[in-house]
């Protein structure tokens, strides 16, 4: 088989040995890679049911496609578990040399079963397989492990993806790490805590063997050429961050826990801002030759000396939302996150949910307590120092750290239930995840794409915010076309995550974005790796059958059609400055949208999958257990 190696390894960290298990090739055509795939062996391997933190919950890893050749942005994997933050699925993507370096070993993916009674490093060196005590690591960041590990066997060639202390102490939003990248939302850390897998390191001498090189090379140098041209400029100039001064201009910058989309200090966190004075350099993934990541670092006060990479997301959720225009904090607050193996969205709101329930008496200063500071401190909005302890206190689980360290569906709750309060409904996640950086109030196709989405709070799984801010729908209305949009861009997002490809290259094919401008170059791609004869419909048949594949697994774990759900606030709750003021999602209008997008997916009014739609996508064994 061309571009795959045709076997998946299987672990066991309770009984430490190792099996490999072959796949045909009908199975790599049906789920192709990354998210898609990783998602299928979980399927496969988990106990449907279980507790997401029990060893019946594998870690699945499934590698990239195009990982290991030529093609621009292609070095990715996907990462999936049962997340133990939402209790759906935890599907997650993340890129560079891990991926690449997995691809030489010789393994299409790795499935992790059971737990271990040790801490350990897994090290897949070739077709051996090496349980090392990781005791040593104990306490190290994400980055200082992988370089540790690195040093300890002499090999730089070595990569690993790691947990921080953030994931060996149960953070139910705690990433996994590699190359300074994370695989991040859901909490896939706590899943690896939970196992006492404290690292999982790839050594590869293979090699990667396409079908047809020549094509395979042509087409990546004109891509790579394409991408150093307008389609990825926004990018590679002043990164993801740019969206800051974009998004306070539409009024959808969420602040101080999405209480409002205008931010008074939004020059000063701008990515333009970030590049003139906090900017050290731009980085890039294995693959890539647009190097969006910028990495800035604080110079002066308090946080001199911490130095990450920024982008939008984080810089959100731990700026405005937080209204905090501090970038010296902030920048700390988002190194906290990234070396403590955290997810800084997740972080940012669950801080910035802290703030509002302090400042609306749900807490008092008593309650933050902590070694820093004994006698409590008060977690206003646009205190950077707040912000910083907070995220350490969660990191280290300490105090009401452990409390934040669920989340804020959990701490809410928790809360509610002890103090007799309504924190719920300033609780901004959807099923269970903490949303991105875009308003839903006034992006209604959006938010019919968050609610909808298997993994929750998630802009990556949809791009249904597209259509809302291009303006090819009236973003503050809803009509029947909404659920054709939604179906449309998740699978599109899909396509891109089961290569996987980063969605950045996404004009670079044509100048076209769309479905016309990028399918006929994905689809040579993968015929010129894998020697198939893939057309322009089965590459858009990968987005609906990972799409399905995800669905069904939440459906396997009790999902209802009452799961797709938005958050309290902005359902009830309008803004009252800025030009998305004065607009909420009612839930008439979600349950109206929702019958739109069963109905555009050919699901039932439940939301649940026919058989006859299952066994038209070729998956007749997910039928069995689940087709209605
Ligand atoms: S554009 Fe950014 S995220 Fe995408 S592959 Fe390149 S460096 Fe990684």
């Amino acid at each position: 088989m061309y571009g795959y190696h045709g076997k998946i390894l299987h672990v066991d960290l309770t009984e430490r040995r190792s099996w490999s298990e072959s796949k045909p090739e009908s199975w790599y055509k049906m789920y192709i890679g990354g998210v898609s795939m990783a998602t299928r062996l979980l399927w496969e391997n988990i106990k449907p049911g279980c507790d997401a933190l029990s060893p019946d919950n594998p870690i699945c890893v499934a590698n990239g496609i195009f990982s290991g050749t030529p093609v621009p942005v292609g070095g990715k994997y996907g990462l999936a578990s049962k997340s133990p933050l939402t209790g759906w699925l935890g599907d997650s993507l993340s890129g560079s040399w891990f991926s690449v370096t997995l691809k030489r070993t010789g393994w299409d993916g790795i499935v992790i079963h059971g737990a271990s009674d040790q801490w350990v490093n897994v090290f897949v060196d070739d077709d051996r397989v090496q349980f090392r005590s990781a005791d040593k690591y104990l306490g190290l960041g994400t980055f200082q492990t992988e370089e540790a590990i690195r040093e300890d066997l002499l090999d730089d060639q070595v990569r690993s993806a790691t947990i921080g202390p953030g994931g060996e102490n149960g953070v139910l939003f705690a990433n996994v790490t590699n190359d300074g990248r994370q695989a991040g939302r859901t909490g896939h850390g706590a899943v690896w805590g939970s196992k006492k897998l404290k690292a999982l390191s790839v050594r590869g001498t293979q090699g990667v063997v396409v079908a047809d090189p020549e094509t395979l090379m042509r087409m990546s140098f004109q891509i790579i050429e394409a991408a150093q041209g307008p389609h990825t400029s926004k990018y590679r100039l002043l990164g993801t961050a740019t969206n800051v001064l974009n998004m306070n201009t539409l009024g959808l910058l969420p602040t101080r826990n999405y209480q409002e989309g205008v931010f008074e200090g939004a020059e000063l966190v701008s990515g333009e801002y970030l590049e003139d004075h906090f900017k050290v350099k731009k980085i890039a993934c294995a693959q890539c030759p647009i190097a969006c990541e910028q990495i800035s670092a604080a110079k002066q006060g308090l946080y001199a000396g911490a130095m990450t990479g920024i982008e939008y997301e984080c810089l959100y959720a731990n700026g405005p939302n937080c209204g905090i225009s501090d970038m010296n904090a902030i920048i700390k607050m988002i190194d906290i996150c990234d070396r403590g193996g955290m997810d800084a969205m997740s972080g940012g709101v669950t801080v910035s949910w802290t703030m509002e329930s302090f400042e609306r008496g749900v807490f008092t200063k008593e309650d933050f307590r902590c070694s820093k500071y004994p006698e409590g401190f008060e977690p206003n909005f646009g205190d950077g120092e707040a912000g910083v302890t907070l995220l350490e206190m969660i990191r280290d689980r300490e105090g009401i750290g452990a409390l934040l360290s669920q989340g804020t569906r959990r701490a809410s709750a928790q809360v509610d239930k002890d103090r007799g309060t309504e924190s719920y409904k300033w609780a901004m996640h959807i099923k269970g995840l903490e949303n991105p950086g875009y308003d839903a109030r006034g992006l209604k196709t959006f938010a019919l794409g968050l609610a909808v989405g298997t993994r929750g709070g998630c802009h990556n799984r949809t791009a249904a915010y597209d259509p809302d801010i291009k303006g090819d729908v009236d973003r503050f209305s809803i009509d029947d076309t909404r659920g054709e949009l939604a179906k449309d861009t998740e699978e599109y997002a899909a396509v891109y995550d089961s290569l996987p490809l980063c969605k950045f290259i996404r004009r670079c094919f044509s100048g076209r974005a769309d479905r016309e401008g990028a399918w006929p170059a994905i689809r040579d791609l993968i015929n010129a790796t894998t020697g198939w004869t893939f057309t322009y419909d089965d590459v858009s048949l990968i987005g609906e059958r990972a799409h399905t594949i995800k669905k069904a697994f939440n459906i396997r774990e009790g999902w209802k059609r009452a799961d797709d759900r938005l958050n309290h606030r902005w359902h009830h709750e309008p803004m009252t400055e800025g030009p998305s003021a004065g607009h909420v999602v009612t839930e008439e209008e979600l349950e109206y949208l929702k019958d739109l997008y069963y109905r555009a997916k050919g699901w039932t009014s439940e939301g649940l999958i026919p058989k006859d739609k299952l066994l038209e996508l070729g998956m007749a064994d997910v039928a069995d257990e689940i087709g209605v």
